[in-house]
């Protein structure tokens, strides 16, 4: 039975079980897989098992060695059973969704990552490939009453800073683990500062033009004055070991956007300390403010893509006055400059596709790029794929990390901003 995993489904009511005599099974893009114990791992800690509406599971059938689509509970065929997903919690890279087919009245899927589960003996295993066992954004780390004591002596502090008052909302409202680390003086603090952006992403979280698709937080209204941002950063910096301050949330457009106060605000932080490290997650769309960023005192960028290949960068971020080579020229750029990392968008079927591992060694053998970033790309897994077209032969997510470590030693694989002491890895 090649230690298979058992299929678990839930029922109308969100109640989960598993099916005896069927395998959970995985897809990436087009294929199908049975789960197995070797190729998966425990349930990471913090992770949320998912229902998907409207949706019917895909199983393998032991006894006929066959893939079933399952509508209804074969043990009780009046109950409706639906497919069950695992929302992976950071630093955990899905190497195949759960598999399932749409029911007809199916609509978008909320912005999450899908991934593939089941259960062996009494656990749950995922379908994922541990990227980063840094404790960053470990809900055990994190206790609520301590944030919330932080953020009311951050509020006597900074009692004018409204930028100190945007994050506030982030961590009690919202619950965003960047901003919960300011005030609890881990790690990496959020520099939030743009309202608008230059891209459409299909799956942007901060402002949604597709109204079957709810946004996960309001972005910013205000843009903050450099001495608001410096206050903040600076605070950050002064009281944390290694610390990274960080433009580009996910509450924000793209930071690129409001470089008329980040500028003043990295000068007004370098004048009073060149210890942190200053990072912008950015589309990187605009290759001369990036050059200026970095003459300013920024010390790394991280570039978010879904793909390495102009078609399906342009499907996903439907750019508004910059192309993609724009973005190639700010990696090169930002690699003569400082550390370079790419917020890789993976959807398994895509990433591990030939033609997006063949483009990708070919970006990565111009030596531009220092770090990837893998994250799971929170969007609606079956319409991703439709939007992207036909991707061939995927060789495996654990299979694609494994054949880049071994080409390009040098590379380092995370899922956050290093501080710049761990910049050479
Ligand atoms: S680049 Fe960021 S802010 Fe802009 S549309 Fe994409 S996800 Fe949204």
């Amino acid at each position: 039975m090649k230690n298979y995993l058992t299929a678990i489904v839930a029922n109308r009511e969100g109640e989960i079980f598993d099916l005896d005599g069927y395998a959970a099974v995985g897809m990436s893009s087009s294929e199908l897989t049975p789960l197995t114990h070797e190729k998966t791992q425990d349930l990471p800690f913090g992770s949320e098992l998912m229902l998907l509406p409207d949706r019917i599971p895909v199983l393998f059938n032991l006894s006929s060695g066959k893939f079933e689509s399952l509508s209804k509970n074969p043990f009780d065929e009046s109950e409706d059973i639906f497919p069950v997903a695992a929302f992976n919690s950071p630093g955990y890279v899905v190497s195949n969704v759960s598999a399932y087919e749409e029911r007809p009245a199916a609509s978008f899927l909320p912005l999450f990552s899908y991934g593939g589960v089941g259960l062996s003996g009494d656990s749950f295993r995922s379908s994922v490939v541990l990227i980063d066992s840094e404790k960053r954004q470990d809900l055990r780390e994190m206790p609520e009453e301590k944030v919330r004591s932080g953020a009311k002596e951050l509020k006597k502090l900074m009692k004018d800073n409204r930028l100190r008052e945007h994050i506030t909302k982030c961590a009690l409202d919202y619950g965003c683990p960047a901003a919960k680390n300011f005030f609890l003086g881990r790690f990496e603090a959020p520099l939030p500062t743009s309202k608008s952006c230059n891209a459409r992403c299909l799956g942007c979280i901060s402002l949604q033009d597709n109204s079957e698709i709810p946004h996960c937080q309001n972005r910013i209204v205000f843009t903050p004055t450099p001495s608001e941002i410096a206050e903040v950063a600076l605070y950050h910096i002064n009281r944390v070991k290694n610390s990274v301050v960080s433009f580009g949330q996910g509450c924000e457009g793209d930071p690129l956007m409001a470089t008329d106060v980040i500028i003043p605000a990295i000068k007004m932080i370098r004048e009073k300390t060149d210890t942190g490290t200053i990072n912008m997650n950015t589309n990187a769309s605009i290759p001369s403010k990036i050059e200026e960023l970095f003459d300013a005192g920024l010390d790394s960028i991280r570039v978010s893509m879904n793909s390495v290949r102009e078609d399906c960068y342009n499907a996903y971020y439907r750019p508004k006055g910059y192309t993609f080579k724009d973005v190639l020229e700010s990696i090169s750029v930002a690699g003569k400059k400082g550390f370079v990392s790419i917020n890789y968008l993976n959807s398994p079927g895509v990433t591990d596709s030939t033609d997006e591992v063949d483009t990708l060694f070919n970006l990565l053998s111009k030596d531009s790029i220092n770090q990837i970033q893998w994250r799971n790309l929170n969007y609606d897994p079956l319409r991703y794929w439709e939007s992207m077209g036909t991707c061939k032969d995927s060789i495996g997510m654990d299979n694609l990390i494994e054949k880049i470590k071994k080409n390009f030693p040098k590379l380092t694989h995370g899922y956050f901003n290093p501080p710049k002491e761990r910049f050479k890895g």
